[in-house]
């Protein structure tokens, strides 16, 4: 006699029997066809990309080219100090392959809030999407020793701003290239070859600006922000001061004075801002030293009629070199 549990273990056998006859010539038929699509596939759906600002957009984009579909958060008109983290961008993090951003604490106000929401361990540090674009870039103004936040300094880990020199462009479309092809080699010699036209263009693009560069060369300017200073290391402008007295602290009466002594010493004749900074206090500045304020766009669609990486570079530039 057979116990009830018997009785059940025996009719799913025999369910089972019959349910894989049954459904045997579709299987077979869909393990072949999934042995035949393992080796034919060339490469995977478009890798889901998402940076922290545009300008590494662009570049993502361009040596992604049409394997990759990259979304960015900040936008270049925004301060990238100050990012709102808006419950949109949980979800695009959610489903990032690459989560790519600029590093040295300048997301440090929203990203570790949004990374937490997105709950994504592939771009969680250590995750195979992680990528801290600062690990490939030789960093300006790194401190010395302890830096108190308290006291306003926004550059604790330094400049995080080096994506205005075109040798970082470079630098940061081979580690975009190196991410995509690691994970998605079957697009590898595209990316490859994605990177060196980038490169090629970024180079054609800086030889036509060599005339502007003799004329930026050595002129002393003033900066609103650190920002400059990678920008400055390409161009050779030479910063004679800062408005603010350290990055991210607004300009005091005191430091003001200081710096309108130090611009009638040098002749600077030209301060250099982003257009989120307050314009007003840089015009009185300027009413007290003849100089002229210059708004430049610190990122890919910073105004309107910059929306690419080159075209960044060679506005900012092209504006400067026709104030001297
Ligand atoms: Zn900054």
């Amino acid at each position: 006699m057979l116990s009830i549990n018997d009785r059940v273990s025996l009719s799913l056998r025999i369910l089972m029997k019959n349910t894989f006859a049954k459904v045997r010539p579709f299987l077979t038929a869909a393990i072949a066809l999934a042995a035949v699509t393992a080796f034919s596939r060339p490469a995977l759906a478009q890798l889901n990309v998402v940076t922290s600002t545009t300008d590494l957009a662009d570049i993502a984009k361009s040596v992604g080219g049409a394997h990759v579909n990259v979304k960015h958060i900040g936008e270049g008109y925004q301060d990238p100090h100050f990012v709102e983290a808006k419950p949109s961008f949980v979800l695009q993090l959610r489903n990032a392959d690459v989560w790519a951003f600029v590093g040295l604490d300048l997301e440090i106000g929203w990203m570790p809030l949004l990374l937490d929401g997105a709950r994504n361990p592939k771009i969680r540090l250590g995750g195979s999407g992680y990528l801290d674009v600062s690990s490939v870039i030789p960093v300006l103004d790194r401190p010395s020793g302890n830096v108190d936040r308290s006291q306003g300094d926004v550059h604790p880990l330094g400049n995080p701003h080096y994506w205005l020199d075109p040798d970082n462009g470079k630098r940061i479309a081979h580690l975009f290239q190196t991410k995509f092809s690691q994970l998605d080699p079957g697009n590898s010699a595209a990316y490859q070859s994605n990177e060196r036209a980038f490169d090629a263009k970024l180079d054609a693009a800086m030889r036509a600006l060599v005339p502007a560069l003799a004329k930026i060369k050595d002129q002393p300017v003033v900066a609103w922000h650190t920002s400059w200073r990678y920008f400055a290391e390409y161009t050779h402008m030479n910063i004679v001061g800062f408005m603010e007295p350290k990055p991210g602290v607004p300009p005091s009466p005191s430091h003001l004075a200081g710096l309108i002594q130090t611009m009638r010493r040098t002749n600077a004749k030209v301060i250099v801002m982003e257009p989120f900074y307050d314009r007003k206090t840089a015009d009185f500045v300027a009413s007290r030293t003849g100089a002229k304020v210059l708004i430049l766009p610190p990122s890919v669609g910073g105004i309107r009629s910059v929306n690419d990486y080159i075209g960044l570079l060679t506005y900012d530039i092209t504006q400067l070199a026709s104030t001297f």
